[in-house]
């Protein structure tokens, strides 16, 4: 029988009130804050970690896959287009030129394939995806939080949702210095794992995955020969480097629940365990890598899928291609050509709260349309939705779930998000 301690009840000071309160410095999350502060709101963005990106940095998951419909018309606008430009304009993006997009040319879309451009079952096109550099990226968001004013707090834990009837009115954080609290108008939800719609009690599925571990080597020699002979690895940015998606062959084969602290360990261990044996084989086996080395093996596990809500309305393979008057973001499929999907307002929304909003990978969507949804193109894009929302509301004075959606969408336009195709 589990056994059970009684913690005493304590008194938490509260640290701030603000008007718009995220959790997660992801790609979701940033984008969230980001433009809630542009579109007017007291913003706090708080992170678990010392840096922003979660898996589009710290993961090393360090390709944005994709912007565009499978045709060669983008789909995916606004901050995912301006964080690209930014790194592009310190020369630490990789991508193909507009004018090739949707291009059928063999030779263009095999010199994408190698940097991981390129993905699923042919017939193959050239897409909008892009390669960048992680510590760069980074860079670009931290400058993108610091002008939009949005007050950012690294290293503190969200640990539970305040909740008083149909509203989560604040969040309590641990930092090394102790507990407190944070309360707000508006709470996002952007922490990957849907922490705070959990504990505040909303409905979600959750899926075991299999762990990825990704990593960076440099000192190659002629990446492109060892690649071309079939290695499992990608250029990436700077001369001599391959991105290895490790997990992706050779693997740990236990699939494990991402919210459980000892699954992790597991996986932990046990793929950094198996990403130096795969070192060694490299340098071994494969020409090119004989005195190659070991730059980076990422901070964090891939972890592909954890929770996701079960809201308002969950998106569903079926809907593939379906508009809805709602839509919020659209975005293609990295595997697939000519397969769109119409994000909906209601798929932020969970069920239970009129004023809490979920964006980024655990949004309300089925496991199968959770492949195209949880990259990192349409994680920005529903965070920006999710943060534009937000902003609207509280200036509106209305909770997140009363929101006028043409209003939302109107804005979101102005901001260059795409909403029609
Ligand atoms: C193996 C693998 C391969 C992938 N390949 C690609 C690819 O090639 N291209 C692509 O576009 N996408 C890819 N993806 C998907 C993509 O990387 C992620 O789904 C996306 O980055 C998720 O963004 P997010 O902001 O929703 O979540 P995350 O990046 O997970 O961010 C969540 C943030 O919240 C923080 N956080 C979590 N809990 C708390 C808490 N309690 N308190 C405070 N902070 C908290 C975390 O530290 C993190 O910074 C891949 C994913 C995996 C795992």
């Amino acid at each position: 029988m589990q056994r059970i301690i009684q913690e005493p009840s304590r008194s938490t000071p509260v640290k701030a009130e603000t008007e718009v309160l995220v959790i997660g410095g992801g790609s979701a999350g940033v984008a969230a804050a980001v433009a809630a502060a542009r579109n007017g709101a007291e913003v706090i963005l708080v992170e678990r970690l010392g840096y922003l990106g979660g898996l589009a940095t710290g993961g090393l998951i360090i390709l944005l896959l994709t912007l565009d419909d499978g045709r060669g018309r983008q789909v995916i606008g606004g901050l995912c287009q301006e964080v690209t430009d930014r790194v592009a304009k310190r020369g630490a993006a990789h991508f193909p030129p507009q004018s090739q997009w949707g291009s059928e040319d063999a030779e263009l879309v095999r010199r994408d394939q190698r940097w991981g451009l390129v993905w699923g079952h042919g017939p193959h096109r050239v897409r909008y995806s892009v390669a960048y550099d992680p510590e760069e990226f980074k860079f670009a968001l931290n400058q993108m939080v610091e002008e939009a004013k949005v007050k950012l707090l690294l290293h503190a834990y969200a640990c539970d949702a305040i909740v008083e009837g149909d509203r989560v009115t604040g969040v309590t954080f641990q930092g090394k210095s102790g507990r407190f609290a944070i309360l707000a108008k508006v709470v996002i939800d952007a922490s990957g794992d849907g922490d705070i719609f959990t504990s505040a009690g909303a409905a979600y599925e959750r899926e075991d995955v299999l762990p990825w571990l990704w990593f960076t080597m440099g000192g190659v020699k002629n990446p492109e020969a060892a690649i071309d002979a079939g290695g499992w690895f990608f250029h990436t940015l700077g001369e001599g480097r391959v991105l290895l998606p490790w997990g992706a062959t050779e693997r740990v084969t236990r699939k494990i629940d991402a919210t459980n602290p000892e699954d992790l360990t597991y996986a932990e261990l046990e793929c950094r365990k198996r990403v130096m044996e795969e070192v060694d084989r490299l340098r071994r086996e494969i020409p090119g890598f004989a005195n190659a080395h070991l730059c980076h093996i990422a901070d964090q596990l891939g972890i592909t899928e954890s929770r996701r809500l079960v809201g308002t309305y969950m998106l569903g393979r079926d809907d593939v291609d379906i508009p809805c008057d709602d839509v919020i973001a659209i975005t293609g499929h990295w595997t697939k050509y000519e397969a769109l999907y119409y994000i909906p307002y209601r798929s932020l929304l969970p069920k239970e709260f009129s004023n809490l909003l979920v964006a980024g990978r655990c949004i309300s969507v089925d496991h199968r349309v959770h492949h195209a949804t949880k990259e990192i193109p349409p994680c920005l894009a529903t965070g920006e939705a999710a943060g534009t929302a937000a902003a609207l509301a509280v200036r509106g004075g209305i909770d997140p779930k009363r929101l006028e959606v043409k209003l939302l969408q109107q804005r979101l336009t102005t901001h260059g998000a795409i909403l029609r195709v």
